[in-house]
C-alpha cells in the first residue's frame, strides 16, 4: 500500500477551496474555486452554484492522486440551512444563508428555547426552520433539515439526514448529553432534524457512481465535516487545552481549547464541542477593518519598521470602525476611541496595535473569569498575523509566546477531520 491522502474542502462565504493532505500533514495539492453564479427566478441558484463547485473541486484534485485518497470532509458556513424532499434530497425551498435573518420566527424561538440560548438570534438554523414551517399551509412530513456541509457531503455518501454537532449547534442540538433537548424533541418539525455524530466521524463510503466517475479507490469513506471558522482553528493544531487562535481579520476573533465548556450569551461567548473538550470563542469588532481606514497595507508595512515593539505605547485607544462592542466588553453604545493622534504615525500605529492587543488580553482574560483553561500559547492567523512587530507587541501585552499559525486555511482543518475519520 502506497501513501494514502485525505481530502478536505472548505466552502466559504465567497468560493471554495480544496486541500489534499498526507499523513504528515504535508499538502500533495491544493486549489480553489469561486461560485458560478446561477439565476433562477431573479433570485441566485446557490443550491446549483454549490453542487457545481463541489464536482469542480474533485475534477481539480490531480487525476493521479485520486487512488489514494482514502477520505473526504467539507466544511460549509455556519447556519447556512437547506431544507430538502427526505426520500429525493431535492432541496423543498432555496437554501437560507448564514446570515440571512427569520425575525419573525424569533418569538416564537424564544417562547420554547432556554433564556439566552445559542438558537436565540434571528439567524440561527432553528429560526430558519420555524419560518419555514410556519410558512406552509399544509406540514411537510418528507422533509429533512440539513446544514450547507451535509448536504454537500450527502452528494458524496448519498445517505440522507446526518450532520456533525458543531454544525447542529445553532439548531439546538446539545453536544454535552449528545442529543436534541426535551423543548426541541417535542416541536412538530423535530421529524425533519439530522442524526448527528462528532465532527470527522465516518457517515459511509462514497457512491459507486462518484468513484468510478472520478477514479477514487472503493474504500474512500465520507467523513462529517463542522463550521468554516472551526474548520480554521483545526489547521492551526492548536489541540492541547490552553491553546488558542486570534484571528486578526478585519475584525478579532479569539478561539481557545478549554476543558471547560463556557457560555455567556451578554458577551456572545459561547462553546463548541471538540471531542472531549470545548472551543470557546468570542468576536470583538475592533480589528483591522479599523486600520485600513487609516493606513494603505504598504503604510502598515512601512510604519511598523519604526515600531520598537520592546517599549509600551503610552497611547490608549479603542479602536471600532462603528458604535459599540459586545466582547471583551459588552456595550452596544461604546464610542470609538482613537485621539488623541500623535504627529507620527509609526507612534500613531504603535498605540493602535498595542491598543487592540490589550483587547485581546483582555478577552482571553475575560475567558478564563468565566471559567475556561487558562490560555498557555497563541496561534495567531488572519492579515495582522503577518506583522512581526505587532506579535512581539502581543507576546509584551500577553505575557504569553505567540506564534503565527503554520495552516490557516480551513480546507486544510476539513482535511484533518477527513484523516481523523480514516484512521479512526
Ligand atoms: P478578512 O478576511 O477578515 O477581511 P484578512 O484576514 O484578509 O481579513 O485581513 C485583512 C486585515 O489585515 C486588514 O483589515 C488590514 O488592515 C490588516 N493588515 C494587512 N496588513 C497588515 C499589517 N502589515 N499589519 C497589520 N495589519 C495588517
Amino acid at each position: 500500500v502506497g501513501e494514502r491522502l485525505y481530502v478536505g474542502m472548505d466552502f466559504g462565504t465567497s468560493g471554495a477551496r480544496y486541500a489534499l493532505i498526507n499523513k504528515e500533514g504535508t499538502i500533495r495539492a491544493e486549489g480553489k474555486r469561486e461560485y458560478p453564479l446561477y439565476m433562477s427566478d431573479e433570485t441566485v441558484d446557490w443550491v446549483k452554484s454549490w453542487r457545481t463547485t463541489l464536482f469542480g473541486l474533485l475534477e481539480d484534485i490531480p487525476v493521479s492522486l485520486r487512488p489514494a485518497v482514502s477520505s473526504i470532509s467539507i466544511d460549509g458556513t455556519s447556519a447556512t440551512t437547506i431544507i430538502v424532499d427526505s426520500n429525493t434530497g431535492e432541496p423543498l425551498c432555496n437554501p437560507f444563508l448564514y446570515n440571512q435573518s427569520c425575525p419573525e420566527a424569533l418569538p416564537i424561538v424564544k417562547a420554547i428555547a432556554p433564556p439566552n440560548h445559542t438558537v436565540c438570534s434571528g439567524s440561527s438554523t432553528l429560526c430558519k426552520l420555524v419560518s419555514w414551517w410556519s410558512s406552509l399551509s399544509t406540514p411537510k412530513s418528507s422533509a429533512a433539515l440539513l446544514h450547507q456541509a451535509d448536504w454537500l457531503l450527502w452528494l458524496l455518501h448519498g445517505k440522507l439526514g446526518v450532520s456533525d454537532y458543531n454544525n447542529a449547534l445553532k439548531v439546538g442540538y446539545d453536544p454535552e448529553i449528545e442529543t436534541y433537548p426535551p423543548w426541541l424533541l417535542s416541536q412538530p418539525y423535530s421529524s425533519v432534524l439530522p442524526l448527528v455524530q462528532a465532527p470527522g466521524s465516518v457517515i459511509g463510503s462514497m457512491t459507486e457512481d462518484i468513484r468510478t466517475r472520478f477514479g477514487f479507490p472503493k474504500d474512500c469513506v465520507i467523513c462529517t465535516g463542522t463550521t468554516d471558522s472551526i474548520a480554521a482553528f483545526l489547521a492551526a493544531r492548536a489541540n492541547q487545552p490552553g491553546k488558542a487562535v486570534t484571528s486578526l481579520g478585519s475584525t478579532l476573533a479569539i478561539k481557545l481549547l478549554s476543558t471547560r465548556r463556557v457560555e455567556d450569551a451578554r458577551f456572545g461567548v459561547y462553546s463548541h464541542r471538540l471531542d472531549d473538550k470545548w472551543l470557546v470563542g468570542g468576536a470583538s469588532n475592533t480589528g483591522g477593518a479599523v486600520l485600513r481606514q487609516i493606513f494603505t497595507d504598504d503604510q502598515l508595512e512601512k510604519l511598523s519598521e519604526e515600531i520598537n515593539p520592546a517599549e509600551a505605547s503610552p497611547l490608549d485607544y479603542y479602536p471600532l470602525q462603528d458604535i459599540g462592542e459586545r466582547f471583551p466588553v459588552a456595550d452596544p453604545k461604546m464610542q470609538p476611541r482613537l485621539h488623541p493622534r500623535p504627529k507620527s504615525d509609526a507612534e500613531y500605529l504603535h498605540g493602535i496595535l498595542e491598543s487592540i492587543a490589550r483587547i485581546e488580553a483582555k478577552g482571553y482574560s475575560l475567558l478564563k473569569e468565566l471559567g475556561a483553561t487558562p490560555v498557555d500559547e497563541v496561534f495567531t492567523a488572519g492579515g495582522g498575523s503577518k506583522n512581526e512587530k505587532w506579535i512581539k507587541i502581543r507576546e509584551r501585552v500577553l505575557g504569553l509566546p505567540v506564534r503565527k499559525a503554520l495552516q490557516t486555511e480551513a480546507a486544510y482543518g476539513a482535511a484533518l477531520l477527513a484523516m481523523k475519520g480514516a484512521v479512526q
